[in-house]
């Protein structure tokens, strides 16, 4: 009896923790096995160079709606954005962390610390990491975006963060804003928690803004109807490519393009 009550106890803990994304585990990773990102080309960050990474992939599906799982929705919708930012802000570099289902590691730790190191490498000046919701009830709409609460790059996180809502929001989507969230079990050297997702801890580890964007929730047809279709993805990669660019151009000042009009 006392270990079926153990049983129920972990069961109805889990479930409070499963909150905003029921796939969130795979984002994370394990603290225990975690060693710190290494940059090993120390390249200046160049302004004008975008790293975007599509969420999961490998043996990693993230959430599954509709016949769909959202790893391959997020590298087209990624793909997407890059098309976008080629054809209207040619001075815009963007790199993608994985161009097929190839992730860097079948560990989860070492692949999502390999996705920061790989923009931090290549110089990129900002992180997206491109991801869909799901809720518990399947009721829940809207964008949001996970940010680090690290000072270093928490200012330009918020920047970024508001103007890929803008954008989405102008699309129709519900702005449900941007959030932190910490670690509960793991602590700096000062004893401050560091953040809870991979992405956003190894970006302020490296000093890189590096956001995850929940672009909308794709378990209930209001908003997988933003991503059901080509077409519809489409929009939405311009919406989203339309924030990075207005983020981009209002963060860095103009002379810091490495080429201008003139030439
Ligand atoms: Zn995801």
């Amino acid at each position: 009896m006392r270990k079926m009550l153990c049983v129920l106890l972990v069961l109805a803990l889990l479930c409070a923790f499963a909150g905003c994304e029921k796939e969130e585990d795979d984002r994370r990773d394990r603290r225990e096995t975690e060693e710190e990102p290494v940059v090993t080309k120390a390249a200046e960050p160049n302004p004008w160079v975008v790293c975007l990474d599509p969420g999961h992939g490998g043996k990693w599906t993230g959430a599954v709606y509709f016949g769909r799982n959202e790893k391959d929705i997020v590298l087209q919708l990624s793909n997407e954005i890059r098309a976008y930012l080629n054809e209207h802000y040619p001075d815009i570099k963007v790199l993608l962390t994985r161009e097929d289902d190839t992730v860097f590691s079948t560990d989860l730790g070492a692949d999502l610390r390999s996705r920061v190191e790989f923009a931090k490498n290549n110089g990129a000046s900002i992180l997206i990491s491109i991801h869909l919701n799901a809720s518990n009830e399947h009721n829940m709409r809207g964008t949001m975006v996970c940010i680090s609460k690290q000072p270093n790059i928490n200012g330009t996180s918020i920047e970024l963060a508001n103007a890929l809502l803008a954008k989405t929001e102008s699309l129709g989507l519900r702005n449900r804003g941007y959030e932190t969230r910490n670690s509960n079990d793991t602590f700096d050297d000062q004893g401050v928690p560091v953040d809870y997702y991979a992405i956003c801890r190894h970006g302020a580890s490296l000093d890189i803004p590096a956001v995850i964007l929940e672009s909308c929730f794709m378990d209930n047809e209001g908003d997988y109807a933003y991503v059901a279709d080509s077409a519809a993805l489409k929009k939405l990669a311009a919406a989203e490519a339309e924030g990075i660019a207005e983020f981009l151009m209002s963060h860095f000042p103009k002379d810091e393009a490495k080429e201008t009009e003139e030439d």
